[in-house]
């Protein structure tokens, strides 16, 4: 197998131009077929004609089958027992039952990630009494985008460890829905809830 290298260029057939056309290889972000995603800094062989990708190397498919198992895996970490009443309570409050739980933590780090609700104060939650306990409960959350902002959100709050995160998350959780009861965040919610169920 040649191994390729970006600025490498080749003739090759396009799909978009219908003909055989010089490619130059270079990094791309690639779409999935099914659109549901993108695959980042790939090598591809560029159509120099119409600047679409008209060459995926053999090379790079171990980089995008990595890729994929990273975006589909998904996120474990232990909590204290109390953490998953916390949840439960929340969801039970907004007419959820146990199932929507983590629909509730993934809606939070969506939001805080992308300050839809402010992240700021997050780490503080870290020093109050109810952050402590033995940590014997599994939170198990899947998704696409989950990790991404995940580190996106560890970025701006300075909490290293992905557990860390995840308590101080679903205290906030608690401050917001139980506690306070704001009713913006109780609604978008509900809406959520409706949306699934
Ligand atoms: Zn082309």
């Amino acid at each position: 197998m040649k191994i390729l290298k970006v600025g490498d260029t080749k003739k090759a057939a396009c799909n978009h131009c219908e003909s055989f056309q010089n490619v130059t290889f270079t990094l791309r972000d690639v779409p999935f077929s099914d659109d549901s995603g993108t695959v980042k800094d790939v090598l591809v062989g560029v159509c120099d004609t119409c600047d679409s990708v008209a060459v995926l190397p053999h090379q790079s498919t171990p980089a995008i089958k990595r890729q994929l198992e990273v975006q589909r895996k998904s996120l474990e970490s232990r909590v204290p027992a109390h953490m998953i009443d916390i949840l439960n309570l929340a969801s039970d409050k907004l007419g959820g039952g146990t199932e929507f739980a983590n629909n509730i933590v993934k809606f939070y780090i969506h939001a805080l990630s992308n300050n839809e609700i402010s992240p700021d104060h997050l780490a503080q939650y870290l020093d109050t009494d109810l952050a402590k306990g033995p940590s014997q409960k599994r939170i198990s959350l899947k998704g696409r985008h989950l990790q991404e902002e995940l580190n996106l959100l560890k970025g701006v709050t300075k909490i290293q460890s992905t557990t860390d995160l995840l308590k101080s998350v679903v205290l906030k959780i608690n401050d917001d829905l139980l506690v306070n009861e704001e009713k913006s965040t109780t609604d978008q919610l509900k809406s959520v809830l409706a949306a699934t169920c």
